[in-house]
């Protein structure tokens, strides 16, 4: 005997995303704003006075990557509980990368899936983490292991939030933008060679076009069945030396910076992209203060730990790769001996 459930329905999950001074929002509805104290401290009397709901609630967690668990999860939905949270409620994820992946995660498992919407206050939240709906939760197995996807109701980009943000976290969501216009973008690319950052304006059209560029990429691919994977450009790794370096050395964004250029390397030695092109994007690096060089000490056991990446399958390593600037390639077939050869230009003794 069989019994058939007809689940085809189509649902739209669509929203807007609003690059702008932060509006007045009114929530007719219980609502929680998510933060940490460091973005409370700078920025949460000002949210405050924009929202409008009928019951308001403040849940803070503690700031920065190694809370990204689910002793976090725990405390937020916890408070939700307490304050008798139902299915209409809205949960608000105020601050960085971090906020936004866990207030995610909660609001979907949150009594099988409340709405959220995402108000990002790094660059890299605004210009990346905060579109498109994934959401991850790391574990002593490693980072963002755990997670789902589960699309903000809407989300507010405002600029003004990163005029407290330390240049070294500019910096790193820099490197993201930098991602997506190498990967997808070309002409975002060469209006990012000229642009001075330092104005407002000019920082305004930046995150617009980063955000555009991230946001057709997740509607023709919204579970990375594909087509999304290719912005984990400069990942591959990216990954290996945050491993290396015990996640202290560098930020996320700088390490994928570094990582760029070594996709960068290989991609050259493997004849797609030109030595000139593969300068161009270090200088851009450059002129954001990124780092661009690595020291690898032993390139066997650098390549060896591309395989834990939980992005590899078991027998081959993918490579995203740009054939030229705008333009990348994913490959699984590339030869170890190439790869090794060009770790081997990064100082490598193995
Ligand atoms: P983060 O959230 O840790 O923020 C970095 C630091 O900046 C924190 O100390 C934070 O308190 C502080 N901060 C935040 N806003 C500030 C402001 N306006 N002024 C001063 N300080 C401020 O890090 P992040 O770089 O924003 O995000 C990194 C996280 O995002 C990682 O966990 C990563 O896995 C995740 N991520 C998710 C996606 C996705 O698609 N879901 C994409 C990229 C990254």
């Amino acid at each position: 005997m069989q019994v058939n459930i007809p689940l085809k329905q189509t649902i739209d999950n669509s929203y807007t995303i609003t690059i702008d001074q932060l509006p007045q929002i009114d929530l007719d509805t219980k609502v929680a704003v998510v933060t940490n104290p460091n973005v409370a401290g700078l920025h949460l009397s000002y949210l405050l006075s924009k929202i409008n709901a009928k019951e308001l609630y403040i849940i803070t967690v503690p700031d920065g990557e190694e809370y990204k668990n689910q002793q976090s999860i725990d405390t937020i939905l916890e408070s939700l509980f307490n304050h008798r949270f139902n299915r209409k409620s809205m949960l608000i994820a105020f601050g960085g990368g971090v906020i936004g992946d866990m207030v995610g995660y909660a609001a979907s498992i949150y009594q099988r899936g409340i709405d959220f919407i995402q108000i990002p206050t790094t660059l890299l939240s605004q210009v990346d983490a905060s579109v498109g709906g994934k959401t991850g939760m790391n574990n002593k197995y490693g980072k963002n292991l755990v997670g789902a996807f589960h699309q903000p109701k809407a989300v507010y980009i405002d600029p003004y939030f990163l005029s407290t943000l330390h240049s070294r976290e500019f910096g790193a969501g820099v490197a993201e933008i930098v991602k997506m216009a190498v990967t997808f973008n070309k002409e975002f690319f060469e209006f990012l060679e000229e642009a001075d950052l330092k104005d407002s304006q000019v920082l305004r059209e930046v995150i617009k076009k980063a955000v555009e560029t991230k946001a057709a990429v997740v509607a023709q691919d919204e579970k990375e069945h594909g087509l999304r994977a290719a912005l984990n450009y400069g990942h591959t790794f990216g990954h290996v030396i945050e491993n290396e370096t015990k996640y202290k050395t560098y930020l996320h964004g700088e390490a994928v910076a570094i990582g760029m250029v070594m996709a960068n390397k290989l991609a050259c030695e493997l004849g797609l992209m030109s030595e000139y092109e593969a300068q161009c994007i270090s200088n851009v690096l450059k002129k954001y203060a990124l780092p661009t060089s690595y020291t690898i000490a032993n390139t066997q056991s650098f390549y060896e730990a591309f395989f834990l990446d939980k992005k590899s399958s078991d027998a081959n390593i993918t490579f995203i790769l740009p054939n030229s600037i705008g333009d990348v390639k994913m490959l699984d077939d590339i030869p170890k001996e190439s790869v090794i050869k060009v770790l081997e230009q990064f100082g490598g003794n193995a």
